[in-house]
């Protein structure tokens, strides 16, 4: 900036000289007593006026290619800046992403999926809406005969499992330690038990063997919902939880529609 100060002074400078000079011209073309000096101090006017002309051009290419190097400048800048934006853009996006995913399975947790079901919810439902609650049958059993990790890896195992049996359009969240839910967007309670029935079979049909032990059955036990006009989440929950229940009762792995 200060160069460009001190060119804008000289512009100023070189202005008044310009004045100056044509005022002295004009005053020496009055005053002229004889034709031949009055030609030479033309001559040397003019003279002066093209060096003062040629001056005042390269100060003003100098200015605009100073310029030029701090627009440069400004546009390298702005180009790291946007860099470093998409940076933390990117990392915050990891960390919200980690928040709303279970570390064991790597599916979608429970702070997710009460996200998800408060915005369906919050939305004018011209479409159902179903739910799919399922729990591993007789969990316990796993974790006391090989341990907390074998079941670990079965949680794992029938995480992907299921969400491999899914469609594009059902996502599945862990709700708590065994329990998971399913939702299922544009899809009536019929559609969710036969997604259900599909996801079962595929949780059957598990190898499961920890350290070279028997190989066993993983089954698991399905609770269907489908949203009501006046439904709140917890309700639409609360009805596939009770299904799941007497999917239980009734003997274990096997679906119910409540
Ligand atoms: P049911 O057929 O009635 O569902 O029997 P269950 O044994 O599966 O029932 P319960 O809900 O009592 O057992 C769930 C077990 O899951 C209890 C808990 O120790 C275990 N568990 C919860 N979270 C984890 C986990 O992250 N890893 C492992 N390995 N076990 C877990
Ligand atoms: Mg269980």
């Amino acid at each position: 900036h200060r160069a460009q100060d001190s060119l804008a002074q000289a512009g100023q400078d070189y202005e008044k000289s310009v004045t100056a000079s044509v005022g002295r011209l004009a005053q020496e073309i009055k005053t002229a007593k004889d034709i031949d000096s009055l030609k030479i101090n033309v001559l040397e006017h003019i003279r002066a006026l093209r060096d003062g002309i040629r001056t005042r051009r390269a100060q003003e290419r100098e200015l605009l290619s100073q310029t030029r190097s701090e627009l440069e400048n400004v546009r390298q800048t702005l180009t790291a800046t946007r860099r470093q934006m998409l940076a933390v853009e990117k990392e915050s996006e990891k960390y919200s992403q980690a928040a709303l995913t279970d570390t064991l399975t790597k599916v979608w947790n429970k702070r997710a999926l009460s996200q998800r079901l408060h915005e369906l919810f919050a939305e004018t439902r011209d479409k159902p809406l179903s739910l799919i609650f399922f729990d591993i049958d007789r969990f316990k059993q796993i974790n006391d005969t090989y341990g907390h990790q074998a079941g670990d890896r079965a949680l794992r195992a029938i995480a992907e499992q299921a969400s491999k049996s899914l469609r594009q359009k059902d996502t599945l969240y862990r709700y708590a330690g065994d329990e998971f839910v399913i939702v299922l967007e544009e899809t009536d309670i019929n559609n969710a038990i036969e997604v259900a029935e599909r996801v079962r079979k595929a949780a059957e049909g598990i190898k499961f063997t920890y350290r070279g032990q028997q190989e066993m059955t993983i089954t698991v036990s399905m609770g269907v919902s489908q949203a009501k006009d006046k439904d709140t989440p917890e309700e639409l929950l609360e009805r596939a939880d009770q299904a799941l229940y007497q999917a239980k009762e009734a003997g274990r792995n096997r679906v119910m529609a409540g």
